[in-house]
């Protein structure tokens, strides 16, 4: 997906003459360094906040160094746009404006800058702005002049570096390699910024850095996730042996597990990495459990991208959103990625309207990524309704099967009964009539009877009873409408259409 790196693609941009490059970052130093890099003799002025205009290259005898010398700390950024494009001030040069995000709001400064980008496409002016903002916000009008570039993120190599050298710079010594493996690993994703935060933290707070850094870079990296927005990352306790049936899901996912477990060894055999699962069907019965299994069994992290909250009010926000999820995702790899309700990300593709089109871009985005994955980003997709996806993700070559998960069978209603009963009173099993549980619940799914065996170990508590019996079960039973009830219609048609389709069922039928 990231072919060329940070570095390069700027370049590009640069020579490319873009009018403005976005890009999305909060660790200024580093970029600006990269920019100094990269724009050769060209002269680098920056706007920010604080300081005004500033030069910020000089070149003596053909080397670039880089400064901080004011131009005028008084200009505003309007002020600069106006008398720089007019008296051409900036005219060859490269502008890097600083949090330009607040600014990009007022109306008046985006046709300053639409004006600028319309004399750039002229060839009447010579200038590349380039923001930097840790905020992605672009309005309509300037969205044709401008790319997003987002910060790669780091290497194993590079990770390891920084790691390094906050031990070197802090007198440390070195650590074992093991747990420098381990380490690096845990902060896979996180930028160099953030990787130094929290060594620093867990330093101060400690006095040193060992194991236990570990569980501090999984919880700081969770909460990064978490305020990203985008990602969450799920703990996971649930495994395959804590779903009732759907064995031939379950064999599948075993098949897979043995590939992503040595995937080196796979790959050197000619085995294709696998891409993911799509798992459709009606409700609480057992797809999001599967999920989070499959992320156990696999012993990944379990990544869940929340499709509602990719969706973002600027022009290209959604866009640039699912690019970083994707690229977070297989920063983060081997992970499972858990899109859950994915008929409600893609629904109205194809349509006409702002909110149609956006979303139509983001399932071409979501395909082609599915399309091209090369990473052990292994994708469980879950969705209630199959039907009102668009055929495209059902092609082969995105998913590597999809099943379909029905109403549990007989076998399978014992197998979960067994599993929540077992979980809350496992003495009690052996005296409980299973059989006659199972014959009382034909149509209830598998969430019904979680429900349901709650409501029965409640009851027999709340009766001052020592042991729960048959009986409170069959109460609990007598009080709750089944899925099928519910729903009926609807959970036929799906079963018809998902066999016309020829799904594979996720139960050993
Ligand atoms: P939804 O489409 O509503 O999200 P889902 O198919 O993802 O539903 P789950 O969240 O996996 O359903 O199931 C809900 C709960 O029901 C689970 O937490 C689990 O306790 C129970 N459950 C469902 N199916 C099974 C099963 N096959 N074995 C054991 N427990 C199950």
């Amino acid at each position: 997906m990231r072919e060329a790196s940070f570095e390069t693609r700027l370049r590009e941009y640069i020579d490319a003459q873009v009018p403005i490059i976005y890009i999305d970052s909060f660790d200024d130093n580093k970029v600006d360094d990269m920019i100094l890099n990269v724009t050769g003799k060209r002269v680098v002025w920056e706007w920010n906040e604080m300081d005004g205009c500033i030069n910020r290259k000089k070149i003596e005898n053909g080397r670039v160094t880089s400064i901080f010398e004011s131009v005028n700390a008084d200009w505003t950024l309007s002020e600069l746009l106006k008398y720089g494009v007019k008296e051409e001030e900036l005219d060859r040069k490269i502008l890097i404006v600083k949090d330009i995000y607040s600014y990009l709001e007022d109306s008046k400064l985006v046709a300053l800058l639409k004006n600028a980008c319309l004399k750039i496409e002229e060839g009447r002016l010579e200038t590349t702005f380039i923001f930097i903002s840790p905020v992605v916000k672009i309005p309509k009008e300037l969205e044709k002049y401008m790319v997003l570039l987002e910060e790669d993120f780091l290497k194993e190599e590079e990770i390891r570096e920084v790691v390094s050298e906050f031990l070197e710079e802090c007198s440390l010594g070195s650590l074992h390699e093991k747990l420098m493996d381990e380490i690096v690993v845990a902060f896979k994703g996180l930028s160099n910024l953030e990787i130094e935060t929290i060594l620093a933290l867990d330093l101060s707070s400690r006095g040193t850095i060992d194991r236990e850094t570990i569980h501090l870079i999984i919880e700081q990296k969770q909460q990064m996730i978490r305020k990203a927005g985008i990602l969450e990352m799920i703990p996971v306790n649930e495994g395959l042996e804590d779903i009732g049936g759907l064995e031939n899901l379950k064999n599948w996912l075993q098949k897979k597990a043995v590939i992503l477990k040595d995937m080196a060894k796979a790959k050197k055999f000619g085995v294709e990495l696998p891409k993911g699962v799509l798992i459709a069907g009606v409700p609480g019965c057992g797809k999001s459990l599967n999920a989070k299994a499959s992320a156990k069994l696999f012993e990944v992290p379990l990544l869940k991208l929340d499709m509602g909250r990719i969706m973002g009010k600027y022009v290209g926000e959604s866009e640039e959103n699912l690019r970083h999820a994707i690229a977070l995702a297989e920063a983060i790899a081997p992970c499972v990625l858990w899109v859950d309700e994915l008929e409600k990300a893609f629904a109205g593709i194809g349509g006409n309207g702002g909110g149609a089109e956006v979303t139509t871009r983001l399932f071409g985005q979501f395909l082609t990524w599915m399309q091209e994955k090369k990473s052990a980003v292994f994708v469980v997709a879950t969705a209630n309704d199959i039907m009102k996806l668009p055929p495209e993700l059902m092609r082969k070559g995105r998913f590597d099967e999809i099943f379909y998960v029905k109403l549990p069978t007989r076998e399978e209603r014992r197998k979960i009964f067994e599993i929540h009963i077992g979980k809350r009173r496992p003495d009690d099993l052996k005296d409980i009539n299973i059989d006659k549980l199972v014959s009382e619940t034909e149509g209830y799914s598998g969430a019904d009877i979680e429900g349901i065996v709650k409501g029965g170990v409640e009851s027999a508590y709340v009766n001052k009873k020592s042991n729960v019996e048959t009986e409170d079960i069959i109460e609990a039973i007598e009080s709750t409408h089944s899925l099928s009830e519910v729903m009926e219609k609807e959970i036929y048609e799906m079963e018809r259409a998902y066999k016309e389709k020829k799904f594979k069922c996720a139960s050993d039928e």
